[in-house]
């Protein structure tokens, strides 16, 4: 045991273990060994991170302090995550089998993701409405409290920073309990805010399972706002269980996203972000463009360039320099996706290029399919994993209608060189995001959140001022020879 690391929970600035002194085994997924432990949490363990959040929110500094000083902060912090770069994202590359040079790209983003919203609350603190009744009107956006956030093993820390970074910078506190499968990165930042001096409370870190340690959280009257990434299955209980207690909820869920190549696209960076979309991560990547259409006119041409290019992805160890494919992030994780690989075959779908490695690992290779029915489980579910399930379609209304139907409303792509129709369909796609000839880009200001099975509400700028803050109007008499 003495080789292995250890992740405990972060409760005010200090890492501890579990009350009830509990563990779990944390595995690196290319190897298929344990290399750490990780606090397993309870309900009581819960209960004191909430405690130390509530006491940090109701007596500390925080929510009081100036904007300017916790934008800087929330700055000391970010140029801490900097300085360790390379450990946090050997934690994502050794933790889910993620390839280092992607997990290098992860951390700046979630450097970015508070670099953004510190500066952002700093920006845009409140409104002023003069009003025409001779009255003077402001908005003021104080902090909502202690927020629960609860945070998937797909981008571990980049997900936990995307709901960290404007949790904290609106002057809340937080409690961010990341996914069991992978502790350690996140457990790292809390380590590193205490490092910095952060005030004790404003983050705690809670290792554990779902339940009971998330559904702990999720349902403790004490929490203000709750935070979730993750299944739509889990998301549907974290609601239940918040509306317990009225407590707002955002939630972030799964996709099935559409990716519509039409005749007029360039080509090769059609397939080049094709590739990407359903690839990268090796495809866990709630946006993954995991429906891909194709205009019947290149449907050949397209299948053949994207194949080759799929069959380009280096495989191999996460940690070893020039890898891009690795194997998926659990033992569970890789049954499930194999599971949908192998109904693919059974119900007659065509195996372009892929498939379950047969060798132990946990690894499903870069796996394009077409031939399915459009209600056949691994077309209409989402797997999560590098399978790309391909159609044909020959007009635009085709297109909209296939990409359209479907329960989840995360994203889609369209690529086209044509501008008109770039523009109507990106209007008629039902999805929170669309992008036109790219995949991944964000603008932190714009809205980020998805439609139906996909999730609840919207995160970003000043959407997520909305959401991790208690909007108040201010109205004050001006002319005071008016009444009424
Ligand atoms: P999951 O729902 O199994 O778990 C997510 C988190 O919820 C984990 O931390 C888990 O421990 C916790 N949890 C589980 N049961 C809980 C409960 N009853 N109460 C409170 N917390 C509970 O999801 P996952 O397998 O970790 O992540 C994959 C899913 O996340 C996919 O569906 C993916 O599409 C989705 N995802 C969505 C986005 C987005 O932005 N929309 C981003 C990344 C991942």
């Amino acid at each position: 045991m003495a080789d292995k690391e250890f992740f405990g929970h972060i409760i005010d600035n200090e890492e501890v273990e579990s009350l009830n002194g509990e563990r779990f085994d944390v595995f690196n997924p290319w190897t298929r060994e344990v290399w750490a432990e990780a606090a397993e949490g309870s309900a009581e363990d819960a209960r004191r991170a909430v405690v130390s959040a509530r006491k940090a929110f109701d007596d500390g500094p925080w929510p009081k302090m100036g904007r300017t000083e916790r934008a800087n902060w929330i700055h000391k912090l970010a140029d801490k995550m900097e300085e360790k770069v390379d450990e946090l994202a050997g934690y994502d590359a050794k933790n889910m089998s993620k390839p280092f040079e992607q997990a290098k790209h992860d951390v700046a983003r979630s450097v970015w993701n508070f670099r953004f919203f510190a500066d952002h609350q700093r920006d845009h603190c409140g409104e002023v409405y003069p009003m025409d009744s001779g009255h003077h009107c402001y908005s003021e956006f104080g902090p909502a409290g202690v927020v629960a956030a609860i945070s998937p093993w797909n981008f571990p820390l980049m997900m936990a920073s995307w709901k960290i970074a404007p949790a904290i910078a609106w002057g809340n506190t937080c409690i961010i309990k990341p996914s069991e499968d992978t502790p350690a990165s996140v457990t790292h930042l809390g380590r590193l805010a205490a490092e910095v001096g952060f005030p004790p409370g404003v983050l705690n870190v809670l290792n554990g399972h779902g339940a009971p340690a998330g559904s702990s959280l999720t349902a403790d009257w004490d929490v203000d706002r709750v935070t979730f990434t993750g299944s739509s299955q889990t998301g549907k209980m974290v609601m239940k269980s918040a509306a317990d207690h009225l407590a707002p909820v955002s939630l972030e869920l799964g996709g099935k996203g559409a990716n519509v190549v039409f005749a007029d696209a360039d080509l090769d960076n059609a397939v080049y972000w094709a590739v990407e979309s359903i690839f990268r991560n090796a495809g866990q990547i709630c946006l993954a463009g995991s429906r891909l259409f194709v205009e019947d006119k290149i449907y050949d041409e397209f299948m053949k360039r994207f194949v080759a290019k799929a069959e380009e992805l280096k495989i191999g160890d996460p940690l070893v320099a020039g890898t891009r494919f690795s194997a998926l992030s659990s033992r569970k994780h890789f049954e499930k996706v194999a599971g949908y690989v192998h109904q693919i075959e059974e119900l007659g779908g065509k195996i372009w290029t892929g498939g379950v490695a047969d060798d132990g690992s946990w690894l499903v290779k870069p796996t394009i399919a077409d031939g399915l029915a459009l209600d056949a489980a691994p077309y209409c579910e989402e797997i999560f994993g590098p399978v790309c399930i391909v159609n044909k379609f020959s007009t635009e209304a085709e297109a909209v209608h296939m990409a359209n139907d479907t329960r989840y409303g995360l994203n889609a792509m369209i690529f086209t060189e044509n501008l008109s129709r770039a523009h109507r369909v990106a209007s008629a796609l039902k999805a929170g995001t669309v992008w036109v000839n790219c995949f991944f880009i964000r603008d932190l200001r714009t809205p980020f959140g998805g439609v139906g099975d996909s999730g609840v509400g919207r995160e970003g700028g000043n959407f997520s001022r909305e959401f991790f803050t208690e909007p108040k109007a201010v109205v004050m008499q001006i002319d005071r020879t008016i009444k009424g």
